[in-house]
């Protein structure tokens, strides 16, 4: 029999982790599977742990990595998959903002043979301005970038065991997980479900984490943004040279006018502007660059009862 295994990250989730087991088991026993569920408890400062722990003692098919501080979301997942047996892993929430109905056919695209099976959900619920504002997002990510980013397709996923081994290569430490999972290609089928309000508990993401990871997305999968500091380098130095050209041949004709205070102090704003934002999106690469060059791993395992994935 196949072995399913369900990742699911938990960052101060004391009061969602029960609920959470029972909705899976009740779920999973419906299915001809062998199952194990991996709690990754991300450094949370409730009692996470605890609650794991207390489900890994009665249920041996309950795994768990604690890791030593607060890594995100991305790294906890990673963290899961390297420990993981199955051939194929669920990725899912512990808020129940996933809902576990939807395993059934998640594993039913697994065995129709696609390595990724996406849920998608719809964005019923979120507030006008949120949905605007990350569709916007996505017209402009997905123009600029080479791989492709759709709306509301998340981390709830199913992967194969091939497509596991594929994340598992990537070894960047700028983990953008929407890009990588569609960097890895491998046949992908799609299915819907309506948005899902979190159970108890609150969202880790604030409106800036929001633009920070938006800002991830754009810059982790192209060089595109370097691309347009060197245009618009380009079109203000031919701006600027038609510019001096003009007053140049002003002041030939008519001589030196009065002091041109005005378009002195604007031309300096401009491209002191431009040179600003060229050098931050420049310093963006660098900084990277740093980051991965350190080589550290995405995450320390403070206590597990799980090994690392074995080939054999
Ligand atoms: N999470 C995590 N580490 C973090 C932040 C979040 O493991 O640093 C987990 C969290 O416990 C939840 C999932 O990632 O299971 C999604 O988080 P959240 O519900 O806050 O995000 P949202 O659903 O609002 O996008
Ligand atoms: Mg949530």
């Amino acid at each position: 029999m196949k072995l399913i295994s369900i990742v699911v990250p938990a960052y101060n989730e004391e009061a969602n982790i029960m609920s959470m087991y029972e909705k899976l088991v009740q779920e999973l026993h419906l299915l001809p599977y062998r199952y194990e569920i991996m709690f990754i408890n991300d450094g949370s400062s409730d009692g996470t742990l605890q609650e794991i722990l207390k489900l890994a003692e009665r249920h041996p098919d309950v795994k768990y990595i604690s890791l030593t501080r607060n890594f995100g979301k991305e790294s906890a997942i990673l963290a899961g998959l390297h420990r993981i047996q199955g051939d194929a892993a669920i990725l899912m929430d512990s808020d129940l903002q996933h809902p576990p109905e939807l395993i059934g056919q998640l594993i039913e695209g697994f065995e129709e043979g696609f390595h990724q099976v996406v849920a998608k959900r719809s964005r019923t619920g979120d507030s006008k301005f949120r949905s605007f504002l990350s569709s916007f997002y996505y017209k402009i990510v997905n123009a600029v970038t080479d791989v492709d980013f759709v709306d509301g397709e998340g981390d709830f996923r199913l992967l194969s065991r091939k497509a596991i081994n594929s994340i598992l290569q990537l070894s960047e430490s700028n983990r953008f997980s929407k890009g990588l999972y569609s960097w890895i290609g491998l046949s992908k089928k799609i299915i819907s479900y309506e948005n899902v309000q979190r159970a108890k508990g609150t969202s880790k993401w604030s409106f800036w984490s929001l633009v920070n990871y938006g800002i991830d997305g754009i810059i982790s999968f192209n060089l595109k943004p370097l691309r347009v500091c060197f245009y618009t380098g380009f079109l203000v130095l031919f701006l600027s040279l038609v510019y001096i050209g003009v007053t140049f041949y002003e002041i030939l004709k008519e001589g030196v006018g009065a002091p041109g205070y005005f378009t002195t102090i604007t031309a300096i704003l401009f491209l002191g502007g431009i040179q600003l934002i060229s050098l931050g999106v420049i310093g963006e690469y660098v900084g990277r660059i740093y980051n991965e060059t350190k080589r550290r791993p995405n995450f320390l395992i403070d206590i597990s009862n799980a090994d690392d994935y074995d080939e054999s």
